[in-house]
C-alpha cells in the first residue's frame, strides 16, 4: 500500500509540475485566455497573473516560500529551477490557497 500511494502521489506532483511547466493552470492569466478570468490579473499585484508571476514576483506566500527555500539551499531563483525541483512544486502545492 505504502508504494501504491508513492507512485500516486509522484504522478500528481508530475502533473503539477507539467501544467505549471507549460502554463495551462488555475492560474488567472491562463483562466483569461479560456474566457473564464475577464482580466487575467493577480487579485493582489493587478498585473497578469501568470505562472512566473505566481511562483516567483507576487505579494504571496507562495513566493515568499520558494524565495526562502530557494536562498537556504543556495538554489537561483529562476523559473527553470524552480520548475524542475519536486521538493518546490510540493511547496507550491502545499503554499497555494487554491487550486492552481
Ligand atoms: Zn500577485
Amino acid at each position: 500500500m505504502r508504494d501504491d500511494f508513492h507512485r500516486e502521489a509522484t504522478v500528481y506532483q508530475q502533473t503539477d509540475a507539467n501544467r505549471l511547466q507549460f502554463g495551462r493552470c488555475l492560474l488567472n492569466a491562463y483562466l483569461q485566455q479560456i474566457d473564464r478570468h475577464a482580466t487575467g490579473f493577480c487579485n493582489t499585484c493587478g498585473v497578469p497573473e501568470t505562472v512566473k508571476h505566481y511562483v516567483m514576483e507576487c505579494n504571496n506566500d507562495v513566493t515568499r516560500e520558494v524565495q526562502a527555500f530557494c536562498q537556504i539551499r543556495n538554489h537561483e531563483h529562476n523559473l527553470a529551477n524552480v520548475l524542475s525541483n519536486g521538493e518546490i512544486i510540493r511547496l507550491i502545492c502545499r503554499k497555494s490557497k487554491r487550486p492552481i
